[in-house]
């Protein structure tokens, strides 16, 4: 296992992360004893960091790590990623609430990277900082109770930036994979970072396992075509991992065989260890998956913002995600779940777009946004599961 620099308290930190959001079920709830098996397996081979959040699934994997780190005795010699749900939050005293909860769920007296969950936009965090939370933190790390604080995000570059320089974070946390070097915070956003000695933490480092076993198969062809026999999970690690900027990769495991890969990835890939000849395999994965696009979109943002308020580059990346990777009911979930404004600050759907046509000129790909907005609406939208989700905001936001 290697260990990279992270934050400025020089801890070593595995390069591999354990997710612990998605565990197998048995019985209609998480199957602990094996999930315990396989976070004791990771531990054995060397991961130190486990990466939980207040909503993963439904507060229990919280209590779940807790519970695995009491019963191996281990507290010390493993470290807690923790995140704090900024979007349920419209009162200053829930902050301190939540918190308490956490360290109960989690049975302990502190958290060693505590992250604003899904600090997608500069007025997300405006929100959070209103509501007091620069002096919390501050005490929080004082009184040693918070060792470094951090935020995850999935917005676009520029809000990305934006946050990112405006405190001095410890570390903060990315999607990042060969699919996204031009979406969310991206290349760009990774490297701003390390600039500024901000530690990175990859998320979605093979896009929820679309680039593993959901891979198509002229991409799986691409793969075995190369001397060495290596799955399309391995590739989409490695590539992640050849990146100097990247101290932690995380990944969702709950497959001894994948968390077996997945440790010599982080064993054998040292930055800048890929071949020529490596990427441009990964280049040819690329084109594949270009070949797949339904909108030329590059996430640049520069039709935004929509005066109506639509996401448009989610949109179409929502969009693009359904046709590589299938009929993804996650993904059309995800994009419903935008449209109505459940889980995020506002309702952001193409659905809102009135064809104003102020984005189309800013657009460098020459999309023809209003037309194509409308068409992936119609195809990832869906009016029951719409208002099942409309109803659901309601009751969250109680
Ligand atoms: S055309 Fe639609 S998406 Fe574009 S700015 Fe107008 S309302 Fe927004
Ligand atoms: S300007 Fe065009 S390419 Fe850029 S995010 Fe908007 S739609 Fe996508």
């Amino acid at each position: 296992m290697q260990y990279r620099d992270f934050t400025k308290d020089g801890k070593k930190v595995s390069l591999l992360g354990f997710g612990c959001m998605r565990f197998k079920s048995k019985n209609g709830s998480v199957d602990k004893e094996l999930a315990f098996e396989q976070m004791y397996y990771a531990y054995e081979n060397g991961v130190n960091y486990y990466d939980t959040a207040y909503i993963y699934h439904g507060g229990k994997s919280e209590v779940l790590l807790g519970e695995f780190i009491k019963k191996y005795d281990i507290r010390d010699k493993v470290f807690i990623a923790d995140k704090l749900p900024g979007y349920l939050i419209n009162k200053a005293e829930q902050i301190e609430e939540i918190y308490n909860t956490q360290l109960k769920r989690l049975d302990t007296t502190y958290i060693d990277y505590y992250l604003m969950h899904m600090l997608d936009s500069l007025e997300a965090w405006e929100k959070l900082k209103n509501l007091g939370i620069l002096e919390f933190i501050e005490t929080k790390k004082t009184l040693g109770e918070i060792k470094n604080i951090g935020f995850s995000f999935h917005g676009v570059e520029e809000e990305f930036i934006k946050i990112l320089e405006d405190y001095p974070w410890d570390f903060c946390q990315i999607q990042y994979n060969y699919l996204d070097e031009h979406n969310q915070a991206g290349t760009v956003g990774l490297k701003r970072a390390y600039e500024l000695g901000i530690g990175v933490v990859i998320m979605e480092p093979l896009r929820g396992g679309s680039l593993a076993a959901k891979a198509p198969d002229k991409v799986k062809e691409i793969f075995e075509n190369y001397r060495k026999r290596r799955s399309p999970a391995f590739w989409g690690l490695r590539w992640v991992m050849n990146h100097k900027e990247v101290s932690v990769v995380l990944s969702g495991m709950n497959d001894l065989n994948h968390i077996k890969e997945n440790i010599k990835a982080a064993t054998l890939t040292t930055p800048n260890n890929m071949k020529p000849r490596e990427l441009e395999i990964i280049e040819q994965v690329k084109q594949v998956y270009k070949s797949l696009m339904k909108v030329p979109c590059t996430g640049c943002n520069y039709c935004m913002p929509c005066p109506f308020g639509v996401a448009i580059p989610y949109v179409f990346s929502d969009y693009n995600n359904k046709y590589f990777f299938g009929k993804s009911l996650v993904t059309r979930i995800m994009y419903m779940a935008r449209a109505v404004g459940f889980g995020v600050e506002k309702p952001s759907g193409a659905n809102l777009c009135k064809w104003c046509g102020k984005c189309v000129p800013h657009c460098p790909q020459h999309i023809d946004i209003p037309v194509k907005l409308a068409e992936a609406h119609k195809e990832l939208s869906n009016p029951v599961i719409m208002k099942a989700l409309k109803i659901g905001k309601k009751f969250f936001k109680k």
